[in-house]
C-alpha cells in the first residue's frame, strides 16, 4: 500500500482535505491527483486581443488546477447553510458552521488578513426586500477577492507541497476496490493503490463521477438544474446593497408561474467571463480586490431552479441543450440590452456601442428570447422589475444581460453522515457528490471527512 490516503482533484475540497490530514494526522502518507496544472501554470489563453472568446482547450485553466474552480473565482466564502450547498443535512447545522468558520480562519491566516467580512445580520434591506415581495437570505461572506484567492491558494500550496504528494496532469481514469482499500487508476492503466480514497472532482468531474458511481454502483439521484442571465449594470445602482452587504442573496417569487428567481454569486465593480463546462460555453463573473482591477459595473445572476420529475432525469442535459442553442446561435455566450428583449428585437453591435454601459465581456449580440424558454425568460424579466423596486435603474433599456448562466449540479451521490458511500472508506466530498455547490461547503467537507480519517488511524 503506498497510501495511506488519496486525494482525487485539488479544488478547495481537496485542498483543505489534504491540509487537515498534515495537521491532524502528519504520519499518514498522501497523494493528490489532479487533471489540471500546478497553479503558477494555469493560463486561460482569452487575452482579448488575439484570443477573444473560449477556444475550448482540453483542460479547461479556469476550472481545473491546484484551487481547482475557485482558483480565479471571486474568493466569496459565504458561511450559511441557507445555500451553497445542503452539507449541513448530513453533519447538522452547527457543526457546518463551525467548519466553515474554521476554513476561514485559514484562509485570513493565509494572505486573507486584511480582506472585509460582510454580513446580512440586523441589516435594513431585508425589510427593504420583504416590502417589495423581495426575500434576502441570510448569510456572512468573507470576500477575498480574485487576487487574494490566488495568494491564500499559493501559501496552502507552500505549506503543503513538501508533506503530499502532488500528481499534477494525470486526470484518475478508475477507481477500483482492492482486499485494503482501493486502487487509483490513471494514464495508460498505470495505478496507485490506498486504504482510504477522498473524490472531490467538482463540476467538472461530474460525468466521470456518474460513470465511476454506475460502474461500482454506488447510488445516486439528480433532479435540478439552474439557467438564467448574468445581468451587468453601473456599479452605482447597486451599491447602496454592495457597499453594505457586498453579496445579497435575493430571491423572488414570480407572480405567473411561481418559480424562486434568485440572485446568484454578486459582483461589485467586477467583470464578466466565459466558462467552459465540458465543452460548452457559458458565463459566469468575478472581481479583484486590487482597486485598480475594479471596473465602473457590477454583475450577477439571476437563475431559475427547474426541478425534474418523473420519467426525466436528465436535468444537466436538458441545461446544456439550452447553453448549447446559445453557442449555436452567438458562437458562445449572447449579450442582449434589456430594452431589446423588452422590445422583442435582437440587440446588435451599434445599439449595444450606444448603450451607457461599457460591457466587460466581448459576447455576441444576440437575441436571448430565441435561447431562454418562455418560463424562465418571463421569471427573470419580472425579477429584474422587482429588483427595479429595490434598486432603480435595475430595468434601464442599457442593462446588460448575458446568456446563458446554467448552474449544473451534480447528481447528489448517496451518502452517510460522514459522506462516505456505500464502500467504506470511499468518501466523496465537495461539489462532486452533489452535497456543496459553493466554495465555503466544498472547503468545509474536505475538513470533516480529514478529521474522520484522522481520528481512525
Ligand atoms: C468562475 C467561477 C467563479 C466562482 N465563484 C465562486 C464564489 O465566489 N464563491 C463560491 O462559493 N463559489 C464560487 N464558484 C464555485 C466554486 O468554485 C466551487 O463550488 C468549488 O470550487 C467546488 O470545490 P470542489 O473542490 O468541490 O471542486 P472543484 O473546485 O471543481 O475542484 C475539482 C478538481 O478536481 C479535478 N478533477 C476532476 N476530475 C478529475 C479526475 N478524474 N482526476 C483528477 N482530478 C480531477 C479538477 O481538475 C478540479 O481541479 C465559482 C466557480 C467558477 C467556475
Amino acid at each position: 500500500m503506498k497510501y495511506d490516503v488519496i486525494i482525487i482533484g485539488a479544488g478547495p475540497g481537496g485542498i483543505f482535505s489534504a491540509y487537515e490530514l498534515t495537521k491532524k494526522a502528519p504520519n499518514l502518507k498522501v497523494a493528490v491527483f489532479e487533471t489540471g496544472y500546478p497553479l503558477e501554470e494555469r493560463h486561460c489563453p482569452i487575452d482579448g486581443d488575439k484570443v477573444k472568446s473560449c477556444i475550448k482547450c482540453k483542460t479547461c485553466a479556469i476550472m481545473n488546477g491546484f484551487g481547482g474552480a475557485g482558483a480565479f473565482s471571486d474568493g466569496k466564502y459565504n458561511i450559511t447553510n441557507d445555500f451553497g450547498g445542503t452539507l449541513h443535512e448530513y453533519i447538522g447545522k452547527q457543526k457546518a458552521l463551525e467548519l466553515m468558520n474554521y476554513v476561514d480562519e485559514i484562509n485570513v491566516s493565509h494572505g486573507g488578513e486584511n480582506t472585509h467580512m460582510f454580513t446580512t445580520a440586523g441589516s435594513e434591506f431585508k425589510k427593504l426586500c420583504m416590502q417589495n415581495k423581495l426575500t434576502l437570505l441570510d448569510a456572512s461572506v468573507r470576500h477575498l477577492g480574485t487576487d487574494i484567492n490566488y495568494i491564500v491558494l499559493g501559501k496552502l500550496y507552500d505549506e503543503l507541497k513538501d508533506k503530499v504528494d502532488f500528481k499534477f496532469k494525470t486526470p484518475v481514469s478508475d477507481i477500483e476496490q482492492t482486499e485494503g482499500g482501493y486502487k487509483v487508476i490513471y494514464g495508460e492503466g498505470e495505478f496507485d493503490e490506498c486504504k482510504k480514497c477522498v473524490v472531490s472532482v467538482g463540476r467538472s468531474g461530474s460525468k466521470w463521477m456518474e460513470s465511476v458511481c454506475k460502474k461500482m454502483g454506488i447510488p445516486t439521484s439528480s433532479n435540478r438544474v439552474d439557467i438564467g442571465v448574468r445581468v451587468e449594470i453601473p456599479a452605482e445602482i447597486f451599491s447602496h446593497l454592495t457597499d453594505k452587504l457586498y453579496e445579497s442573496k435575493i430571491v423572488y417569487r414570480t407572480a405567473k408561474f411561481e418559480d424562486a428567481v434568485r440572485t446568484f454569486c454578486m459582483n461589485p465593480n467586477g467583470i464578466v467571463v466565459n466558462e467552459n463546462t465540458n465543452g460548452i460555453v457559458t458565463v459566469n463573473g468575478h472581481s479583484f480586490e486590487d482597486p485598480s482591477k475594479k471596473t465602473n459595473n457590477t454583475n450577477f445572476a439571476l437563475l431559475v431552479a427547474k426541478h425534474f420529475s418523473e420519467p426525466f432525469k436528465d436535468s444537466n442535459g436538458y441545461g446544456e441543450s439550452i447553453a448549447r442553442l446559445s453557442n449555436m446561435l452567438g458562437g458562445g455566450v449572447i449579450v442582449q440590452r434589456f430594452g431589446d428583449l423588452e422590445r422583442g428585437r435582437r440587440s446588435n453591435q451599434k445599439r449595444i456601442d450606444e448603450g451607457t454601459i461599457q460591457p466587460t465581456l466581448a459576447a455576441t449580440p444576440g437575441d436571448l428570447s430565441l435561447v431562454l424558454p418562455k418560463r424562465i425568460l418571463d421569471g427573470i424579466i419580472e425579477m429584474i422589475y422587482a429588483l427595479d423596486r429595490i434598486a432603480p435603474g435595475t430595468a434601464n433599456d442599457d442593462t446588460l444581460l448575458y446568456g446563458v448562466e446554467v448552474k449544473f449540479y451534480n447528481m447528489e451521490v448517496k451518502l452517510n453522515e460522514r459522506l462516505e458511500c456505500n464502500y467504506p472508506g470511499l468518501f466523496i466530498i465537495g461539489d462532486g457528490s452533489g452535497v456543496t455547490h459553493s466554495l465555503s461547503h466544498a472547503s468545509a467537507s474536505g475538513v470533516y471527512v480529514a478529521d474522520i480519517i484522522a481520528e481512525e488511524s
